[in-house]
């Protein structure tokens, strides 16, 4: 005879529905959906707790998720529902991710499955590893194990050496596949001792960097902000510190300290770089500051590298991390610290996916983290700045170059008086004064760089007999010439074709004739002027490796180069000791446009690039050719007088309530049928409404109206600092269905315009 209570127990295990909860999947799916919780060998449901990434059914695939927070739908019939059919061994997804992948996905109105996805990117990383064999490095120690490095071994065994002693946790495959050996090489070291194999649950780590080796000593103003830094990670409190200094005045030194305090603490560390592959001299640095190599995180990494370093990251067993904007949707076990260096940088707004800036969603995710966020920058964005005037960030100022260096005089060159002389081939695009000038450094045995911000050959090829431009046939641009694969090439879409003897129009033979320069016509014109010259040409394009640019930076250090002719990629933060000319080609290229930022942007990347000149102690000279000598750009530059600048800029924008001081969200229309296309924006246009402090102008064809095919329309919601666009454009665009072949996107504080 059962009790009351024993009795009334059983009635409700038999009457129990079976358990349900949330799962989130990685798809473009706005809301989790409902699933019944899986069963466990003795036939009852296992209890999941929400971020345990599972595998769930979703239509006839099977894909990753997660459980998410809040109960699901009890209403929902039972037979609708799928089970759960996995769950993986990796750590839950904190809550603090999971709370910032709803934080994101409302900001940028992108389904929160898609922004999911960013941070479980690696779906290797999510499958169980338990039961395979893992290598990893044995320590050499007292017990009479051998020394790797005291005995003498062939390079294929030195390979997988040096990548067990970067980190351990490796598959057999994995690890062959990484050092680039045969399987048999790998069991070969495993016999010798020197690596083990083992069973355990993976354990992935990057081994940890030394502590308390002394860094370089600091100047007096220096300290003061090192020891700030090191304060606030002390304190796990978030906040926003822009770290503001010319460049060279030890920026990296200096939150190099606040790295090593969130290491002391058990924390990890983030340092966000505008693009990772180009910053072989700052991973240098790292490895000379704390020993070990930092864990990378971009899209060059091995499949097999991945999925070791988001496991390592969730494990809290990657000290610290260094990486590209993707770096920021890691899976962070205890975050201490975030560094956004050069957080004025275009390239930390993804424009394609999800649109977000990581400058601005890494500040989001440091307040989640209890954390400080280190913005660093010599030339800090607008917005940035005004955040500090009103008090919402604070500042730390490194005044002046570490060592006393001067900064470089900047001088203008007026084009309209300075003419660029006629050379034999054809039209030349150096002044008589940046050609001295640059005679005069090669003399003295310095080095002297050119820049000009555009690849190839000429940005426009033209008929002579009938004026037909080459244009790409899938996009509204001009087809640049690569003189050095005599092609053309679209570099939007990346269309190329051979570069044709007629004129695809009239066909005129001989009559094409490329128009203007880009900086493979100035390597031409520079070699053609001084003959003697070490020339090399540094562009994304020919620097298609990080080794190749190890190599090319290798290079330009060891004075195998004198005369470097580059794109933007240079102005990277380099630091080339003997370089003390810079010549800016055409600085006001990037002032047309019609871009809201145009400005700042110019001036950024024009005093980045005048950073490059004299560092060491020699004084640096930087020419800047400009055909508008009178614009404040030019004259802030000239000046020196970044606030300046600033505050000019500061009440353009506010004149035309332009971000920061109103917000704006731009939403791209796009299909493959242009009527289809200007029917649905026509609707659109209809249904705008009508909001106070609000207006939506458009549509308007999109300067690249056309772009792979796909015809594009604008229009730009503009509001009020205190209206959020996210809303108006929710309800206004919510209304209105595309149809299937028609794509919205919105992209809220837009970057680009085109
Ligand atoms: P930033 O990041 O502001 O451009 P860096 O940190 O790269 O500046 O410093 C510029 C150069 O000066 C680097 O070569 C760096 O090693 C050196 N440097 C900066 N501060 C010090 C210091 N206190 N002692 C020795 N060298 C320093
Ligand atoms: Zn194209």
């Amino acid at each position: 005879m059962l009790d009351g209570g024993e009795g009334q127990a059983l009635f409700e295990e038999m009457n129990r529905q079976p358990l349900r909860c949330r799962v989130q999947v990685i798809l473009p799916i706005e809301k989790p959906y409902d699933y019944l919780l899986p069963y466990g060998p003795d036939g009852t449901q296992i209890e999941l707790e929400p971020g345990q990434i599972v595998m769930v059914p979703v239509g006839r695939r099977i894909l990753p998720g997660v459980v998410w927070d809040g109960a699901a739908d009890e209403n929902v019939p039972l037979k609708k529902l799928k089970g759960i059919v996995g769950v993986s061994e990796v750590p839950p997804l904190r809550e603090e991710l999971r709370k910032f992948v709803e934080w994101v996905a409302n900001y940028t109105l992108s389904p929160q499955g898609s922004v999911l996805k960013m941070a479980l990117s690696v779906p290797q990383a999510l499958e169980n590893l338990v039961g395979q064999k893992l290598y990893c490095l044995v320590v050499a120690g007292e017990n009479g194990e051998a020394d790797a490095g005291k005995l003498r071994l062939t390079s294929a065994r030195q390979k997988v050496i040096d990548v067990v002693t970067d980190s351990g946790g490796w598959t057999l495959a994995d690890l062959a596949r990484e050092a680039g050996v045969s399987s048999s090489v790998v069991k070969g070291l495993e016999k010798l001792g020197l690596i083990e194999g083992y069973f355990e649950a993976p354990d992935f780590f990057f081994p940890s960097p030394e502590l308390d080796v002394k860094g370089p000593e600091l100047s007096p103003d220096q300290k003061v902000a090192a020891d700030d830094l090191a304060i606030r990670v002390q304190d796990r409190t978030f906040s926003t510190v822009v770290l503001d200094g010319v460049t060279g005045s030890g920026k990296t030194e200096v939150y190099f300290e606040a790295v090593e305090a969130a290491m002391k603490e058990g924390r990890q560390a983030l340092v966000l770089l505008p693009e990772i592959a180009l910053s072989s001299q700052w991973l240098d640095r790292f490895k000379k500051r704390f020993g070990v190599a930092p864990a990378e995180w971009h899209s060059d990494l091995t499949p097999a590298l991945r999925r070791k370093t988001w496991r390592a990251v969730a494990a809290g067993k990657a000290p610290v991390v260094v990486g590209a904007r993707s770096a920021l949707m890691l899976p962070y076990r205890d975050l201490g610290l975030i560094i956004v260096d050069e957080e004025h940088e275009g390239s930390f707004k993804q424009e394609d996916g999800v649109y977000y800036h990581a400058r601005d969603m890494a500040v989001v995710r440091a307040k989640g983290c209890d954390c400080p966020i280190v913005l660093a920058s010599a030339t800090p964005a607008l917005e940035t700045m005004v955040n500090v005037q009103n008090g919402r960030y604070e500042r730390l100022i490194l005044p002046g170059r570490h060592g006393g260096a001067g900064m470089p005089d900047v001088e203008l060159i007026d084009l309209r008086f300075d003419k660029p002389e006629r050379l034999q081939s054809g039209p030349g695009w150096l002044s008589q004064a940046l050609r001295g000038a640059i005679r005069q450094t090669l003399e003295a045995g310095e080095q002297a760089m050119l820049f000009l911000n555009r690849r190839g050959y000429a940005p426009l090829t033209l008929c002579r007999t009938c004026g037909h431009r080459l244009q790409c046939p899938h996009c509204t641009a001009w087809l640049v010439e690569h003189r050095r694969f005599r092609r053309l090439q679209c570099h939007h879409c990346g269309f190329s074709a051979a570069l044709p003897e007629n004129c695809p129009s009239c066909e005129a033979e001989d009559s094409l004739v490329p128009c203007g320069p880009g900086v493979e016509r100035i390597v031409e014109e520079v070699k053609l002027l001084f003959p003697e010259a070490n020339v090399a040409l540094m562009a994304s394009d020919t620097m298609t490796s990080p080794a190749a640019t190890k190599e090319m930076v290798d290079r330009i250090q060891n004075r195998e180069v004198n005369l470097l002719v580059g794109t933007q990629v240079v102005a990277k933060g380099y630091h080339f000791p003997y370089l003390t000319l810079v010549g800016v080609v055409d600085a006001d290229l990037g002032l047309f446009g019609g871009d809201l930022r145009a400005a700042e942007r110019t001036f950024q990347l024009l005093h980045q690039v005048a950073g490059r000149a004299g560092r060491a102690e020699h004084k640096g000279r930087v020419l800047l050719q400009t055909s508008d000598p009178k614009h404040p750009v030019m004259q802030t530059l000239k000046e020196g007088d970044r606030d300046k600048f600033l505050e000019i800029e500061a009440e353009t924008r506010a004149r035309g309530h332009l971000p920061p001081f109103g917000r704006l969200a731009a939403v791209i229309v796009s299909g493959p049928d242009e009527g289809e296309l200007d029917n649905f924006c026509a609707s659109l246009a209809r249904s705008i409404p009508q909001i106070d402090g609000t207006q939506i102008l458009g549509p308007a064809p999109a300067p690249l109206a056309l772009l792979r095919g796909k015809f594009r329309r604008r229009f730009l919601i503009m509001s009020k600092k205190s209206i959020a666009p996210q809303g108006i454009a929710r309800s206004w665009l919510g209304q209105l269905k595309a149809p299937s072949r028609i794509k919205v996107v919105v992209d809220v504080d837009p970057y680009s315009f085109l």
